[in-house]
């Protein structure tokens, strides 16, 4: 093995951990096992709770709930202050565990910690705020006014490929607007969601307010989901579990970020170096698996081929390797199931008759890698230009300008991200208003939100926004308030004078 990070050689967890319900660490009966993807060694067991784990976890965060929801927002937001702070101590040690349990490179371990801290301390100056409006009432001597309210208990589900950065998205923006919560998380990265509500117990969260049940989909999610006192859920994954929470949720508030299929549209009079780095950090980055990635080139007619020089002289110096080792580019794939998906759609794109460039099989040894790999003479009515992939597999369509590249853009269910690179302004600005995406990018590439912007779709991506101030309407709402100080009964819409 290369030179690794910090402390890492080949580390095994072997501990058996708990959840956390009611304020105490809890034992379960069954347990499963959480995976380092680099090895396909055990790292660690996690509890698999039951449906009577789930209603304890509700029980405690209604409980907890008058308590949390009528603390002063600032003294809360003091709260994530502190677990900001926790986490930039050991920001380190907390990266090394992301690139080892979920097996991104460590400079992007370290910004999902990065973004974990960002978004506590964002939300933490959000206890001084959670404003509501003022505005004019039609009748004399009546004040008009929105305060905001939480939701109550809240579902947060999250999947593994920010293991820090999604889970802290929600509990700050939940914990801030006072919501008690029950958080399940993904079955293959439960030891940093254990990490992160650790640190929180620490920095002074109080019992029952965040209640931690590991455990299976069927089982815990599924519980949650359909739990009759729970009154929200905050969803983080792929549209096929999107689709089952919309059916069987009931009447919860919902908040859904689903899947992608993100397109660059790379114009002829595009600085196509610079289009080149983005591309192989938005395809190959995070091994292809951010729900931002570029999966889709859409290339001008006149640069096409040059483009795809470029890109594959890039992409064959790509090291793969374990992402706690400092020569790694590439990490591997979460695990056997997202191997076999993107083998799955290799072959697929070959029946379909695009061109394989590079890549296109796993390497020897252990571990769930595979190589970066190019699809060109892609068609937008193929299944690799269409359907989510969540892996290191990218399409090159070609488009005869803006108007095409648009419209090829638009042709997919999904509406995440979007990137253009050109050096005219119009072009940028068509792309900007043209392409149905929550997020567009001018000369950069799919991915890199910051935390005090929204983040969210459109079309099957879910419309919810999180982060920045409009982070806040998933997890409270808008209560309106009416003060009548007439001293007599006033008549809206009838007492017109
Ligand atoms: P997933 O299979 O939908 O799982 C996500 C989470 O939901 C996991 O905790 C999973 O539990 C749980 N779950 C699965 N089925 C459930 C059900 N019926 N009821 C309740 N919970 C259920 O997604 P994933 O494979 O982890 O994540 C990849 C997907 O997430 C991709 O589609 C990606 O685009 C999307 N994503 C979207 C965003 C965004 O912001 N738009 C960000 C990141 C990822 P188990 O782990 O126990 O199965």
């Amino acid at each position: 093995m290369g030179s690794c990070f910090g402390a890492f050689v080949v580390r095994t967890y072997t501990k058996t951990y708990r959840m956390y319900i009611d304020g105490e660490w809890v034992s379960g009966s069954a347990h499963f096992d959480d995976t380092n993807p680099a090895t396909e060694e055990s790292l660690a067991r996690f509890p698999s709770g039951s449906g009577e784990d789930v209603n304890r976890a509700v029980d405690a965060a209604e409980e907890a709930f008058k308590g949390w929801s009528e603390m002063p927002p600032p003294r809360r937001g003091r709260i994530l202050q502190r677990t900001a702070d926790m986490l930039r101590r050991d920001k380190e040690r907390l990266g090394i565990l992301v690139a080892t349990e979920m097996g991104k490179v460590m400079p992007e371990a370290l910004g999902d910690v990065q973004e974990a801290i960002d978004i506590f301390e964002y939300f933490a100056g959000e206890g001084r705020r959670l404003l509501g409006n003022t505005t004019t009432s039609e009748l004399r001597d009546k004040f008009a006014m929105t305060v905001r309210r939480p939701v109550g208990v809240m579902g947060l589900i999250t999947p593994w490929n920010f293991p820090f950065a999604i889970p802290a998205w929600k509990l700050s923006a939940a914990l801030i607007c006072g919501n008690t919560i029950v958080f399940k998380p993904s079955s293959d990265t439960p030891l940093c969601a254990y990490e992160l509500v650790r640190i929180l117990g620490s920095a002074g969260v109080p019992e029952g307010v965040i209640n931690f049940v590991t455990g299976s989909a069927t089982v815990v999610g599924q519980g949650i989901v359909r739990h009759q006192r729970v009154e929200g859920i905050s969803f983080t994954g792929s549209k096929s579990t999107g689709d089952w929470i919309t059916r069987n949720a009931g009447l919860k508030k919902v908040g859904l970020e689903l899947g992608g299929k993100n397109p660059v549209i790379v114009m002829d009079d595009a600085d196509l170096n610079l289009a080149v780095e983005g591309i192989i950090w938005g395809a190959f980055g995070t091994t292809g698996q951010r729900c931002t990635a570029t999966s889709r080139v859409i290339a001008g007619k006149k640069i096409r081929k040059k483009l795809v020089d470029m890109l594959l002289a890039r992409t064959k110096k790509l090291r793969l390797g374990p992402g706690v080792l400092k020569t790694t580019d590439v990490g591997p794939l979460i695990n056997k199931e997202a191997l076999e998906k993107s083998e799955k759609y290799v072959a697929i794109g070959r029946e379909e008759g695009a061109r394989l460039l590079c890549g296109g099989e796993r390497p020897k040894g252990k571990g769930y890698f595979y190589k970066p790999t190019i699809f060109d003479e892609v068609r937008r009515g193929m299944r690799i230009a269409r359907e989510e992939i969540f892996g290191p597999v990218l399409s090159v369509l070609e488009s005869e300008g803006i108007d095409d590249a648009i419209d090829i853009a638009n042709s997919v269910e999904y509406g995440l991200s979007s990137s253009i690179y050109t050096r005219d302004i119009n072009n940028a600005f068509r792309a900007i208003e043209g392409i149905e995406a929550g997020l567009t990018y001018v000369n950069a590439s799919t991915i890199g939100s910051e935390v005090h912007l929204p983040f969210g779709g459109v079309k099957a991506t879910g419309h919810t926004r999180e982060a920045g101030i409009a982070g806040i309407d998933e997890f409270s709402h808008l209560k309106t308030v009416y003060v009548d100080y007439s001293g007599r009964l006033q008549k809206a819409q009838i007492d017109v004078e």
